[in-house]
């Protein structure tokens, strides 16, 4: 790929105009080391992990200290829309671009049906400082590193569309951070993911194409602009969308059905993320890929109990990308996006396209919902009720999400004349209540985070003064602490033991509308015994057992702190095969909370 030259090679901060890469050398860190590597995605390259693992350039090359011959590296320049303002140009000051590896012979032809470029584009993340690094200096550490390193590769064995992370690498390089949790500066050690994709390119890759005006006052290179945002379009459709530039010789036609397939993409793997309660964090438009694969590891989050509500970044104080709020958001990029691509992208056209999306995530979602239940027979319409009726006794009984539904293969369907059919559900309405939440834990969940004097004098400006609350503060944000107020309120009324009860009558009543469709699954069936264990084999393959919670990511980033890598490593195994136990393999035990992700990731 032909790189736009800058003027000067000088490397440093600086303005580059009408340029969307610049040549850049990665900063070599001292004494690298490898903390882990993901030998399955650098067979991607080619490459085998126990060998790299064992060269002492190993760490070297995978962190950008020294560069490949052939390699010529690179920062891409892009913009993007930061909860929801154009924040102009942003990015990328932190990662760099090494080039592009050609898919060796002999490769699991499915991998390349999700890349047909027939390259890997590998980049290393937090290589120092690059033109765009502003007031940064372009360094990752640790515990942001081992977060993007270790839930890449989790998703992928998750199946979730994503970017790949093939190893980490950490030095004794050190940066300065100041750490919200420990409450004062520390030097931490400069860490660097080496990450993997057909492409990194991003909805905001496109933004930087705006015209200068359109910058709300930070200046951007954005001179030929309409010449560089065909030359990306193209080099992007034809690459990584060769079927769509081979159907289409119009080319308004042509971006119209790009346009198109980037948002079906981008509906699934929303619907993806959803099924497994993934919340990413920061769906700022430069964190949306124009693959549509999962891009960008920050404050991400796996809910634990489950909460529609769930946020995982702790500078989202608006829940502007909640849990549930993510279908809606991506939509909204897709607008930002739509927006980048004009005039390429007919408005019109794309405004069409976009009206498809809700749809679409509806049917990818109910379709994967539908086999984390097991309901492969027949569709019912009801089936989204009885969806939204098990999110709901999840939520009323503080219910695990990912344990709960992993145990709901191990309701039986009834049979016909069943006489245990009681015992049965009290049999299975007993292992969801061990998902469930105890009254202390419920408790501790739904305390108000906001100071009650605050939330009362809140409360009456919104009514003296509706525009000064808005701009103070958020009307989602204290409907969410009056719900809580008045959620435990009810829990200081309640006892343990009664608690337990309405848990328990809450299941069981679920289970037994769950169960009575189940006996609509075997309606017409001749061979029960078959559907059933095909049931539970689909199950049980979409139903992950384990997932990179918050505290197992913490664990082993103490652990990795204190020098010992092994665990991110072990972690990563388990990850590695999320739908089924390996013996001697465990996780951590449930340690409580232990950090938040914020904290963790903060850069
Ligand atoms: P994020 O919100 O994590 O997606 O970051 C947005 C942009 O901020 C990135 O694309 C980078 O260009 C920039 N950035 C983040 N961390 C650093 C860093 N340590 N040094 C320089 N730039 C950074
Ligand atoms: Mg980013
Ligand atoms: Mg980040």
């Amino acid at each position: 790929r032909k790189l736009p030259m800058d003027p000067s090679e000088e490397p440093g901060v600086r303005q580059v105009k009408g340029a969307c890469f610049s040549r850049v050398k990665p900063q070599p860190v001292t004494k690298p080391r490898f903390v882990a590597v993901s030998h399955e995605a650098l067979a991607l390259l080619g490459l085998n992990g126990e060998e790299v693992m064992n060269d002492p350039l190993g760490p070297e090359y995978l962190s950008g200290s020294k560069v490949m011959p052939g390699s010529e590296p690179a920062a891409h320049c892009y913009c993007g829309h930061q909860f929801g303002q154009f924040a102009g140009q942003l990015g990328d000051g932190a990662a760099c671009y090494l080039g592009e590896v050609k898919v060796p012979p002999g490769q699991d032809p499915e991998l390349l049906r999700e890349n047909p470029s027939g390259r890997w584009e590998i980049q290393v993340k937090g290589a120092g400082l690059t033109p765009y690094s502003r007031q940064a200096d372009g360094r990752k550490v640790l515990r942001s590193s081992i977060r993007e390193f270790l839930c890449s590769e989790a998703m992928f064995f998750l199946g979730i569309p994503t970017t790949r992370a093939g190893s980490v690498v950490t030095s004794d390089s050190r940066v300065i951070r100041d750490v919200y949790y420990s409450g004062h500066p520390r030097h931490e050690k400069c860490s660097v993911v080496l990450r993997i994709a057909p492409t990194f390119i991003r909805f905001g890759s496109f933004e930087i194409f705006k015209r200068a005006d359109e910058f709300t006052g930070r200046q951007g290179p954005s001179y030929g602009r309409d010449e560089i945002r065909g030359q990306m379009m193209d080099y992007v459709i034809e690459m990584f969308y060769p079927e769509i530039q081979q159907n289409f010789p119009d080319r308004v036609e042509r971006n119209v059905a790009f346009f198109r397939e980037v948002m079906v993409r981008t509906a699934r793997l929303v619907a993806q993320w959803q099924c497994v309660g993934f919340c990413h964090g920061v769906l700022n438009t430069d964190n949306m890929s124009i693959l549509g694969v999962t891009l960008d590891y920050g404050p991400y989050g796996f809910m634990d109990r489950f909460d529609p509500d769930f946020i995982c970044n702790a500078s989202d104080n608006s829940g502007r990308y909640s849990y549930q709020a993510q279908p809606a958001i991506c939509r909204w990029n897709l607008v930002k996006l739509a927006e980048a691509l004009a005039p390429e992208l007919p408005p019109d056209r794309a405004e069409a396209v976009i009206d498809e999306y809700m749809d679409l995530y509806n049917g990818f979602y109910l379709e994967n919902m539908r086999k984390k239940l097991g309901l492969l027979k027949k569709e019912e319409p009801e089936d989204e009720m009885l969806i939204t009726e098990l999110l709901q006794t999840m939520h009323n009984t503080g219910a695990d999400f990912t344990n709960t539904f992993r145990s709901l293969s191990q309701i039986p369907c009834p049979v016909e004349g069943e006489t245990e059919g009681e015992d049965l559900i009290r049999q299975t309405t007993g292992l969801l209540l061990e998902q469930c939440a105890s009254l202390e834990e419920l408790k501790a969940a739904n305390k108000p985070t906001m100071d009650p004097r605050e939330l009362a004098m809140l409360l009456s400006l919104a009514q003296s003064n509706p525009t000064l609350f808005q701009m103070i503060s958020d009307r989602m944000t204290i409907a969410r602490q009056l719900d809580k107020l008045s959620k435990l309120k009810n829990l200081m009324e309640t006892g343990q033991e009664e608690l337990r009860s309405k848990q328990a009558e809450e299941w069981t009543s679920w289970i037994t509308r769950y169960r009575k469709r189940l006996g609509r699954e075997l309606e017409g069936q001749s061979d029960i015994q078959a559907v059933q264990d095909e049931r539970v084999k689909v199950m049980d393959s979409t139903n992950p057992r384990v997932v990179l919670r918050n505290y197992i990511a913490q664990n082993a980033i103490e652990a990795a702190e204190n020098g010992d890598f092994s665990e991110v490593q072990r972690v990563l195994k388990v990850l590695e095969k999320p739908f089924s136990a390996q013996p001697g393999l465990e996780l951590p035990a449930w340690v409580g909370k232990g950090g938040t992700p914020e904290e963790a990731e903060r850069d």
